[in-house]
């Protein structure tokens, strides 16, 4: 779905947790480069390639991939794109990358679940216990990256230690991965079923403030607009004081 000038909301469909939901990697570009954020699970490549095609492009026109952190649900589609398309380059956090790149263990996957998860999604335990990226740069908070009409780099860590959230400047699109999510059409802080550090996640959300933000896209959840930055600063007053 386009959701601004030159920006694409995917929807990877999926079923792990005994109901039915959705993965929203982010599409965008210019005239050079075609960035996804964020690549599925194992076992989604198909799906993937039909909902790049469906906004206009191939997988072997991608040339960057930004992973806003380490979860399996973001890295996992990482290594069957990047074996297709070895051009692509992997961007992510300085202090998310030994974890991408298989240095260190995946913080919340246990052997038992990554069995449970790659039961439920037919896809051989492999691609799960195997999940990793090289990374060919890494980010920092704050920093700028120029391309698709300019990229912010935020660093909203809770979620996991290099979680970043990306502010799209030319359409005022936050890509907000684990930070934010949408429930029933409600804007709401991170899951804390999955987030280790959720008062750092939840102060993490003073740094959208600066921002005029026109769209959120959740990675679980999908879109939300309108009171944006009120509704995230009401989030952010959450945090536990002194934090
Ligand atoms: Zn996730």
């Amino acid at each position: 779905m386009l959701i601004a000038p030159r920006v694409e909301l995917l929807d990877l469909k999926m079923d792990p947790f005994g109901a039915p939901s959705s993965l929203h990697p982010t599409l965008c570009w210019d005239n050079e480069d075609v960035v996804l954020v964020d690549a599925g699970f194992p076992g989604q490549l198909k799906q993937l390639r039909e909902e790049v095609e469906r906004a206009g492009f191939s997988l072997e026109r991608l040339t960057r991939l930004i992973l806003t952190h380490q979860d399996i649900d973001h890295i996992g589609g990482a290594s069957a794109l990047l074996v297709l398309n070895d051009r692509i380059e992997v961007l992510a956090h300085e202090q998310e990358r030994p974890y991408v790149a298989g240095e260190k263990r995946l913080v919340k996957i246990s052997p038992e679940r990554m069995e449970q998860l790659a039961e439920r999604l037919t896809t051989p335990i492999d691609a799960f216990t195997n999940a990793r990226a090289r990374v060919d740069r890494t980010l920092a908070d704050g920093e700028r990256i120029s391309y698709c009409g300019g990229i912010v780099v935020i660093h909203t860590p809770g979620h996991t230690v290099g979680h970043i959230s990306l502010y799209l400047e030319a359409s005022r699109v936050l890509v907000a991965g684990d930070a934010l999510n949408v429930v029933d059409g409600r804007l709401v802080g991170p899951n804390p079923r999955l987030t280790p550090e959720l008062d750092q996640a939840t102060s993490s959300l003073t740094k959208l403030a600066p921002y005029d933000i026109e769209t959120v896209v959740c990675y679980h959840g999908g879109l939300y607009s309108g009171d944006v930055n009120a509704r995230i600063a009401e989030l952010a007053g959450e945090a536990t004081p002194g934090d």
